[in-house]
């Protein structure tokens, strides 16, 4: 067995954290090459004392040097800049990136990763919202291995044959099972003054806060529409949400002759990591196994459009011109950010980004390269901000 070296971008994050785990169980088949983080510094301190990875980088100077101190001694070489995330990512020596930064600030090296061809394995998956048809050129062009983390793409990725030529035959559609965060019981009406903390807490996942008040508003469910039809090559009809509050089914495809294919297990990010990791073989992952005898009842039911309003501005965002699927992405970040810090309520999150989906200008060809998407993002953040100001 050859031993695969990786690059973890996001690694004192909820799935970095996890993607650790698991290759901390396997140390014959995988070694670290680098490691990056943001603001956690002691978090990427202790991983790289315990993991060793020949680079840590940071994307602030100042930040890397204190990290620089901290490690001194340790032979692990400390690096900051943007530049350098796509550099660790695209390194020669380097076999396997796992893209699990949060955030359109994960679009730059995923799309160096993929250019140099690599094994990427795609959490982040604002990362290709943003980058659309020009991320899926370069998986092409670079000749690189997608990999899908999110468990829902995981879960139609190993209910479909390896050979992606047969897929556009296959599929009729997929079903994106989703758990409907905590808020599925609650009256709409109720939702105007719930707190951070309370949308955070999800019922059945440990996540990152911007993921977790993704899952609360369903956000992430239209981030994982756009998500499905860039890595499936699918028609946004073709992509479908339905509610199902256990998530032991993690997603389904159903097939040209009405055969449905399902992927279950527990609630556990684990499993796609190590699937993604070790594909198309399969190592141990932590996990525990399904007990069936005490899973009880699993059930099903439509996603309220007045409960989830942001939903079904996925397939507004794929029907109409390039670009709208990155504002949507770029309202939402603001939109999240400022609930998180108190300035808007919950349900103004919606109204933020409805707000600025109609309102940013996409230009034409913005998003045919990686600095044309940068400004559009960069422009639908500003319109996002001015409306953050008239609504408080
Ligand atoms: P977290 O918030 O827990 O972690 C995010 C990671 O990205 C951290 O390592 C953080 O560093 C780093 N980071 C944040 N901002 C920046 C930036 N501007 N530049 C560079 N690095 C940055 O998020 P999650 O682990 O929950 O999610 C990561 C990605 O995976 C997201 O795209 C999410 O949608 C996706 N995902 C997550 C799932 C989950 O179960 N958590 C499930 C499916 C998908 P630091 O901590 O040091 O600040
Ligand atoms: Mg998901």
């Amino acid at each position: 067995m050859t031993m695969q070296r990786v690059c973890l971008l996001g690694a004192t994050g909820s799935i970095g954290v996890s993607t650790l785990d698991v290759i901390a169980r396997h140390p014959d088949r995988y070694e670290l090459f680098a490691l990056s983080a943001h603001s956690r510094i002691d978090e990427l301190a202790a991983q790289c004392l315990q993991f060793r990875p020949r680079y840590a980088v940071l994307p602030d100077a100042a930040a890397a040097q204190t990290l620089r101190e901290r490690l001194a001694g340790s032979g692990v070489e400390v690096l900051s800049g943007a530049a350098a995330l796509a550099e660790v990512a695209a390194h020669a020596e380097v076999d396997t990136v796992m893209a699990a930064i949060v955030g359109a600030a994960g679009l730059a090296p995923c799309l160096a990763a993929a250019r140099a061809g690599k094994r990427l394995l795609l959490a982040n998956k604002e990362a290709l919202v943003v980058g659309g048809a020009l991320f899926m050129a370069a998986v092409k062009e670079g000749g690189a291995t997608l990999l899908p983390i999110d468990s829902e793409h995981s879960a139609i990725f190993q209910c479909l044959p390896e050979d992606r030529s047969t897929w556009a035959r296959r599929i009729d559609h997929i079903v994106l099972t989703a758990s409907g965060g905590p808020f599925r019981s609650r009256d709409p009406a109720s939702l105007s003054n719930v707190t951070p903390d309370e949308a955070c807490a999800h019922p059945n996942w440990v996540m990152g806060r911007k993921i977790s008040v993704d899952s609360a508003t369903m956000m992430n469910k239209a981030l994982e529409v756009i998500e499905a039809r860039w890595l499936f090559d699918l028609q946004p009809e073709q992509v479908r949400v339905v509610l199902h509050p256990q998530s032991i089914i993690h997603s389904m495809v159903v097939c040209r002759d009405h055969s449905v294919l399902a992927q279950l297990g527990t609630p556990d990010m684990r499993v796609p990591i190590a699937y993604g990791l070790a594909w198309p073989e399969r190592i141990e992952s932590g996990a525990e196994q399904l007990d069936f005898m005490r899973l009880g009842t699993l059930s099903f039911e439509p996603a309220d459009e007045r409960r989830y309003p942001g939903l079904p501005l996925a397939w507004a965002a794929l029907r109409g011109p390039e670009g709208g699927t990155a504002v949507l992405n770029a309202a939402n970040e603001v939109a999240v950010a400022a609930f998180l810090a108190g300035t808007i309520r919950f349900d103004q999150i919606h109204s933020v980004n409805a707000h600025t989906f109609e309102r940013t200008p996409l230009g034409s060809g913005a998003a045919g390269s990686l600095a044309g998407l940068l400004s559009l993002d960069a422009e639908a953040r500003s319109v996002a901000r001015q409306h953050l100001k008239a609504l408080s």
